[in-house]
């Protein structure tokens, strides 16, 4: 691995502004997300989980500039995406791609998918005419599917199969990063494992690395060498995998471990039910956010915002882990 995280993350930002009034001022701001750091080595996978709303995607959309930062930075193989222009842009999507968790609506109903999956690649001018078609018969081998059956439309393909069709269509330009917006999500839970193991396969043989979106420990156990947890728009946990989920620290990440079911006739889990909703990001709570949930809450929890910071091996941010 090269010493320069292929990925760096600093205080990413998120503000949408909430307009009211006659003239449609901003009156405030929905802090999707607010001051979130990582890094991601090269072949590496980091997993981002938390419920919908934490700011799991929209970091996701960040990074790969689908949506603008408000604030931070992003570092891409030592350069700053935000400083990009149109034509350093044109090349980043070419390294840095992303897989959808709706790959029928992600598929365009009208394109064969042999020329879903070239499209890319006419796009970055990578392969033209007949070496266009002979990658397109080798990126469906790749991911499992018959190439033969690339002048077929995605509605006569079943979901995982389809979803394999988003990950031939990203592989094409052999991109170096690929964020997994929920890829398996969508999908039953026999087609899950498939589709995740296909992921892995393809991570070895051609060195990717990925940022993997879920909103369940479950999934991402399975595919993370490092794990992050978001809630309402904050990083509050990130360790090494299997370190998190054997001891997960923060209150926040013992939940959602307790939503795990145990695959095992008959064995009872002590399941952590959380009280209340998620508060709205437009007016999070003060000092800590999960204290309003949070069955550990003092009241220093209520008053001063834990620091993301470092201890041991991992990062944390909660009052009461030291
Ligand atoms: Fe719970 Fe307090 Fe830790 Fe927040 S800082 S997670 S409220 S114990």
């Amino acid at each position: 691995m090269s010493a320069q995280p292929l990925l760096t993350v600093k205080d990413l930002r998120k503000h949408f502004p909430i307009r009211g009034g006659l003239f449609g001022r901003p009156v405030g701001s929905v802090k999707a997300v607010d001051g979130v750091s990582f890094s991601i080595e090269r072949g590496e996978t980091l997993g981002l989980v938390g419920e919908s709303g934490c700011g799991k995607s929209t970091t996701g959309m960040m990074v790969l500039r689908l949506l603008e930062a408000s604030g931070g930075e992003i570092w891409f193989d030592g350069q700053d995406v935000t400083k990009y222009n149109k034509r350093e842009l044109r090349q980043f999507r070419r390294h840095a791609q992303i897989i959808f968790q709706d790959p029928y609506a992600s598929l365009n109903p009208r394109m064969a998918v042999g020329d879903i999956i070239a499209e890319p690649m006419m796009l970055h001018n990578l392969a033209k005419g007949a070496e266009r078609t002979k990658r397109v018969a080798e990126l469906m081998q790749m991911v499992g599917l018959n190439k033969y059956y690339a002048d077929r439309y995605p509605h006569e393909f079943s979901g995982g199969q389809r979803q394999r069709i988003g990950i031939a269509r990203a592989l094409a330009v052999q991109p170096k990063l690929i964020v997994c917006d929920e890829p398996v999500s969508a999908l039953d839970v026999s087609i899950q494992s498939q589709i995740l193991n296909l992921l892995v396969e393809l991570q070895e043989q051609m060195g990717l690395t990925y940022l993997f979106i879920a909103h369940g420990l479950n999934v991402v156990k399975h595919i993370s060498d490092r794990i992050g947890v978001m809630y309402l728009g904050k990083m509050v946990e990130m360790a090494d995998g299997d370190e998190l989920i054997t001891n997960p620290l923060h209150p926040y990440t013992k939940t959602l471990l307790s939503a795990i079911p145990i695959p095992k006739p008959g064995a009872v889990k002590n399941r952590i039910i959380l009280q209340g909703d998620v508060p709205s990001p437009a007016n999070p709570p003060s000092g800590c956010r999960f204290h309003t949930r949070c069955p550990q809450c003092q009241e220093v929890c209520k008053v001063e915002e834990p620091e993301f910071r470092k201890i041991g091996s991992r990062f944390i941010a909660c009052h009461l882990v030291e």
